[in-house]
């Protein structure tokens, strides 16, 4: 049996991965930060193990915190993903880059009160 490959990219297709299997979870997080980064109201990601994401070309990585990178192209500037020394095994990568961003539907809200829109 082999696992679900998802398979994803930037705007200008420099930047290629895949996916291997499933997400330990989808997540939109609304933290200042992950606005900034991505010039919208908040990111969404799917959360993945390191070892289960492979890049065909690699990205460029940008530190945006103290043990803290974002990846990106560097020809486009499209974010792609997030990693972070406080989860050494996770790699988020921001949905929208997927072929398929529809297949990632997010089931958490993760610094929502920084949200622009508060729900009640
Ligand atoms: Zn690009
Ligand atoms: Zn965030």
């Amino acid at each position: 049996m082999t696992a679900e490959m998802n398979e994803g990219g930037c705007r200008c297709g420099a930047v290629r991965f895949g996916a291997r299997g499933a997400p330990r979870l989808v997540a939109n997080c609304h933290c200042r930060d992950c606005r900034r980064a991505t010039g919208s109201a908040f990111a969404t990601f799917a959360d993945y193990e390191r070892d289960q994401v492979t890049f065909k070309t690699p990205p460029t990585s940008y530190s945006s915190s103290q043990g803290a990178e974002r990846l990106f192209c560097e020809h486009c500037g499209s974010p792609i993903a997030f990693r972070s020394d406080a989860s050494p095994d996770e790699i988020n990568i921001h949905i929208g880059a997927f072929d398929h961003p529809e297949k990632f539907r997010p089931s958490e809200e993760c610094h929502q009160e920084n949200a622009l829109w508060p729900t009640t």
